[in-house]
């Protein structure tokens, strides 16, 4: 898995592509337009990754646990830390509203408080992760429904004993093979780079961003703050090893979210530098990560957050402390259910907004900044998932694989 040839590093030549990018984007303007196919086609070759990456490498996570209670206590412990650092992200986001107050002047009057929407309810949610069909969860790479098939496909080659061995070896080729493809995608990765981030930076030049600057300054910095506690925190309590090992060892697959806006589309580069730099056993990356890039939204959390604030200062509203506790719970809820795809966490937003009772002009306001919202949140996002496998990883004596 590990690359023999190591001329330039790649998250060199990732970097290299990511700054030239930013200034073609600055000085050639919409021209950059041209390369976009390329940004394109680097974010669909990433996706084309996942279902076989997820589903073959779950299997064999799963088989070689071997044992269910092993899974489940593992499960828990995943869950737990992905709750418990999603509820953080959203306390430094409201931190960060009151602090930098980035809505406040602005004065909008005549807003409409929305209309009472309920969240989706909690038992369709478990009820969804059920697959009826699982080749249907495949093919729609339905991820939630996939890594259920895939814990009980595990479970039951092992359960069938001689003649389930064929079965996981074959899987354990396909994934192993899979990680070759994702090597052969991530070659291809500065240019995708350069691409996604010229075309973002000619779209959203600085004169767009000017009058939001207070709220991107304040998502930005609540994300890094988020990084530089909770993860180094978490690292450095848990597994003793130094956050900087941890950001370097993860920073390829934080560029990559940061520039495809995706986590989903990032998941098998966390999953690369998780096993590959952090030593990651790819029995813990193969079930936390696809579940992470699904469920634990950190960054998204944060900016819900922030952006709940930034409305109600726009629009005059004061929230009250029982407002903002709700806030925590749905933005937590909210988080859990935004798709890994570039945009879903502003479709949650109207959820959160709706759910305190602020208008949703104020999401619209929003929208337009959106992109430049959600690179942070994302690069955040993974970043998290990354966190909590490492962590995971050293309570289960499964660090150091391979490092
Ligand atoms: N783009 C984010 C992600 O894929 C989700 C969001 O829009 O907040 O992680």
């Amino acid at each position: 898995m590990t690359e023999t040839r190591k001329k330039v590093p790649l998250i060199w030549k990732i970097t290299v592509g990511f700054i030239l990018g930013v200034l073609a984007g600055a000085l050639l303007g919409p021209k950059v337009a041209v390369v976009e196919p390329i940004g394109k086609i680097f974010i669909t070759l990433l996706q084309m990754l996942i279902v076989p990456l997820v589903f073959s490498s779950l299997v064999v996570g799963v088989a070689s646990l071997g044992d269910p209670k092993a899974l489940g206590r593992i499960g828990v412990k995943t869950v737990l830390l992905y709750m418990v650092t999603t509820a953080l992200a959203i306390v430094i986001g409201l931190a960060m509203g009151h602090l930098i107050q980035p809505g406040a002047g602005m004065a909008i009057e005549g807003a409409i408080a929305a209309e009472g929407k309920s969240a989706p309810a909690l038992k369709d949610v478990v009820i969804g992760m059920f697959p009826s069909n699982p080749i249907q969860s495949l093919a729609q790479g339905h991820m939630l429904q996939i890594i259920v098939f895939a814990l009980f496909f595990g479970i039951a080659a092992v359960l069938a004993g001689e003649k389930g061995k064929p079965v996981l070896a074959v899987m354990d080729a396909i994934a192993e093979t899979m990680y070759k493809v994702t090597a052969l995608v991530m070659a291809f990765a500065p240019y995708g780079v350069f691409a996604l981030i010229a075309v973002t930076v000619s779209r959203y030049g600085l004169s767009v961003m000017a009058p939001f600057a207070k709220v991107i300054g304040a998502v930005y910095l609540g994300c890094l703050l988020h990084a530089v506690v909770v993860y180094s925190g978490l690292v450095s309590l848990m597994t003793r090893k130094t956050p900087v090992w941890f950001f370097r060892g993860i920073q390829e697959a934080s560029l990559t979210a940061f520039v495809t806006r995706s986590s989903s589309a990032t998941l098998p580069v966390t999953m690369r530098c998780s096993q590959d730099n952090l030593g990651v056993s790819e029995k813990i990356t193969s079930f936390v990560l696809p579940l992470g890039a699904t469920i634990n939204m950190d960054g998204t959390a944060l900016y819900q957050g922030v952006c709940a604030l930034f409305i109600a200062q726009a629009f005059g509203i004061d929230l009250s402390l029982g407002a903002q506790a709700g806030i925590i719970v749905t933005a937590t809820l909210a988080s859990v259910g935004t798709a890994g795809v570039p945009g879903a966490g502003l479709i949650m937003l109207t959820l959160v907004v709706t759910q305190a009772g602020l208008p949703m002009e104020g999401v619209a306001l929003l929208a337009g900044i959106d992109a430049v919202l959600d690179m942070a949140r994302t690069a955040l996002n993974i970043t998290g998932d990354a966190c909590v496998a490492t962590v995971v990883a050293r309570t289960e004596g499964e660090l150091n694989h391979g490092a």
